[in-house]
C-alpha cells in the first residue's frame, strides 16, 4: 500500500453487533484505499464506534472520545451512543461528526468529508471475507439487524430499529467466504437469533440446485454443513428453538446455547415485557439435556430491577438451583436514558442490589464449579487460541470466545499447537470457571464429521 495513503485510526466498543459494524466500516474504508492503524498518533483521523447500553458503557464511550481528541483532534463518532447526540456534543464540542448505530454510508461520508481518499486500484485490495477485528480463526455472523421485542429496561430498538433479517443466501454466503478465509469458529449474533427470518416471512431462497428458507433453524442446519464450529448467541425459548436441538445431538451445531433469560420471577418477566416470558423455561432445560446431555448453556441476569421483592429475587435463586445453567453473567439494574422501565414504582436501594448480586453470584459460582469438576478426566475437542510459553490457552465446545472459560493446556506436545488448530485434550483440573488439561492428540484440521459443503 502507498505511503501517501490516508490513515484512519479505529476504536471499536460495545458488544459483539458493534464489532461487526465496525468491520464493515473498516472494510469499507480498506477497500477505498485507506489504511487503518492501531494508535491515534498515527492516525491521521479517528473513527470511535460507541456503546450506550448503560450507564457505565456510556462512560467508557465518552472517555475513548476523550482521548482520541486530546491525542488526534480529529474524530467521527458512530455506534449506539451517536443515537443520543446531544450526549455527546455536550462533553466533547470538538468532535466532527456524530453518527448512529449502522449508519455505515454516513460514517464513510464523514471520512471523505474529513479525508478525502486516495485510491489505487492495484495496490489497495480487500480480502474477500473483509476486515475483521477477531482472530483470524473465529468470527462473528451478524444475521440481522434490529429487534420487534420492547423489552422495558433497553433502548435498543430505538436505536436500531425494529428487526431486519439479513437474506439467508447473503449470510450462508459470508459464512463461506470466511470459511475458506481460515475461519474455524463461527459465531452467530443478532439482538434476536430466533426471531431470523420473521421480517421477511421466511422467505425461501434458491441455493444451488434447492431452495433455503430465511429461518433459524434451516440457517442452522445450512451453517452445521459448513465445517466450522457454530454456535448461537441470543436465542430466546420460543417453541421452535426445540428445532436446533437435534442439529446438536448431530454434533452439526455446538451443544451450546446462549439464551439471555434475565429473570425467573413471572411478574418480573412481565414488567421487563421479556419474549417468551410465559415459557416454563425448567421443563424445556430438561427436555433439552434429556436429549444432548453435554448441552452447555450460558444466561445473563438482572437483579434489582424496580419492584423486585425478597420473594422473587429467592425466586430466582431457586430457579438457578434447578437449571444449573453452566456460565452466568449478572448485572444490577440500572436505569438507562429512555427505557420504559424507569417509570416503574418501588425501586430497589442500591445496597440491596450489591447483596443481592453477591448472593447470586457466590451461588452460581457453587454451580460452576461442580459442573466443571464433573469435566475432570474426561477427553474433549478443544479449539487453540494462543500459545503462551509452555502453555496453550484453547477453548472446548462449552466456552465462547471473551465471555466464558478457557482450557489451559500444559505437558508435551503443546509448543507445537498453533491458533486455529483444533486438538484433543483431557481434562486433569477445574477451578471455579476454567479447566486445566493435557494433551493426548497432535493436532487436526477441521471439526469431526465437518465437510466442506456449499451451495
Ligand atoms: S430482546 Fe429485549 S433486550 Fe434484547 S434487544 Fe430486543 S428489546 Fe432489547
Amino acid at each position: 500500500m502507498s505511503r501517501a495513503n490516508p490513515k484512519v485510526g479505529f476504536v471499536s466498543l460495545g458488544c459483539p453487533k458493534a464489532l461487526v459494524d465496525s468491520e464493515r466500516i473498516l472494510t469499507q474504508l480498506r477497500s477505498e484505499g485507506y489504511e487503518t492503524v492501531p494508535e491515534y498518533e498515527g492516525a491521521d483521523l479517528v473513527v470511535v464506534n460507541t456503546c450506550g447500553f448503560i450507564d457505565e458503557a456510556v462512560h467508557e464511550s465518552l472517555e475513548a472520545i476523550g482521548e482520541a481528541l486530546a491525542a488526534n483532534g480529529k474524530v467521527i463518532v458512530t455506534g449506539c451512543l451517536g443515537a443520543q447526540p446531544e450526549k455527546i456534543t455536550a462533553r466533547h464540542p470538538g468532535v466532527l461528526r456524530v453518527t448512529g448505530p449502522q449508519a455505515y454510508e454516513e460514517v464513510i461520508g464523514a471520512v471523505h468529508e474529513h479525508l478525502p481518499p486516495k485510491h489505487d486500484p492495484y495496490v489497495d485490495l480487500v480480502p474477500p471475507q473483509g476486515i475483521r477485528l477477531t482472530p483470524r480463526h473465529y468470527a462473528y455472523l451478524k444475521i440481522s439487524e434490529g429487534c420487534n421485542h420492547r423489552c422495558s429496561f433497553c433502548i435498543i430498538p430505538s436505536m436500531r430499529g425494529d428487526l431486519v433479517s439479513r437474506p439467508i443466501t447473503q449470510v450462508l454466503g459470508e459464512a463461506i467466504r470466511l470459511r475458506n478465509a481460515g475461519v474455524k469458529e463461527l459465531l452467530v449474533i443478532s439482538q434476536d437469533t430466533s426471531a431470523y427470518g420473521a421480517d421477511l416471512k421466511y422467505r425461501a431462497e434458491p441455493w444451488g440446485s434447492r431452495e433455503v428458507r430465511t429461518r433459524f433453524a434451516d440457517l442452522a442446519r445450512e451453517l452445521g454443513e459448513l465445517g466450522p464450529w457454530v454456535r448461537l448467541h441470543y436465542v430466546y425459548p420460543y417453541p421452535h428453538v426445540d428445532e436446533v436441538i437435534p442439529l446438536m445431538a448431530e454434533g452439526k451445531v455446538l451443544p451450546y446455547l446462549d439464551i439471555p433469560f434475565q429473570h425467573a420471577s413471572p411478574r418480573i418477566l412481565r414488567l421487563m415485557k421479556r419474549p417468551a416470558h410465559a415459557e416454563n423455561t425448567l421443563e424445556r432445560i430438561r427436555r433439552w439435556r434429556g436429549a444432548v446431555p453435554e448441552l452447555t448453556l450460558r444466561s445473563t441476569f438482572i437483579v434489582g430491577f424496580p419492584g423486585e421483592t425478597e420473594e422473587e429475587f429467592a425466586e430466582l435463586l431457586a430457579w438457578l438451583e434447578e437449571a444449573q445453567l453452566d456460565r452466568v453473567g449478572c448485572f444490577k439494574y440500572s436505569p438507562v436514558d429512555g427505557a420504559a422501565a424507569n417509570e416503574l414504582p418501588d425501586p430497589v436501594p442500591e445496597e440491596v442490589k450489591d447483596e443481592r448480586w453477591h448472593r447470586l453470584m457466590q451461588l452460581q459460582q457453587r454451580i460452576s464449579a461442580a459442573r466443571l469438576r464433573a469435566k475432570v478426566g474426561r477427553r474433549m475437542r478443544v479449539l487453540v487460541d494462543r500459545v503462551e510459553g509452555r502453555a496453550a490457552i484453547a477453548r472446548s465446545e462449552s466456552d465462547a470466545p471473551e465471555i466464558d472459560g478457557i482450557v489451559r493446556i500444559s505437558g508435551s506436545g503443546v509448543t507445537r499447537l498453533a491458533p486455529g488448530e483444533f486438538a484433543e485434550a483431557e481434562i486433569t483440573a477445574a477451578s471455579d470457571y476454567d479447566l486445566e488439561a493435557r494433551l493426548c492428540q497432535a493436532p487436526t484440521g477441521g471439526r469431526a464429521g465437518g465437510k466442506a459443503a456449499g451451495p
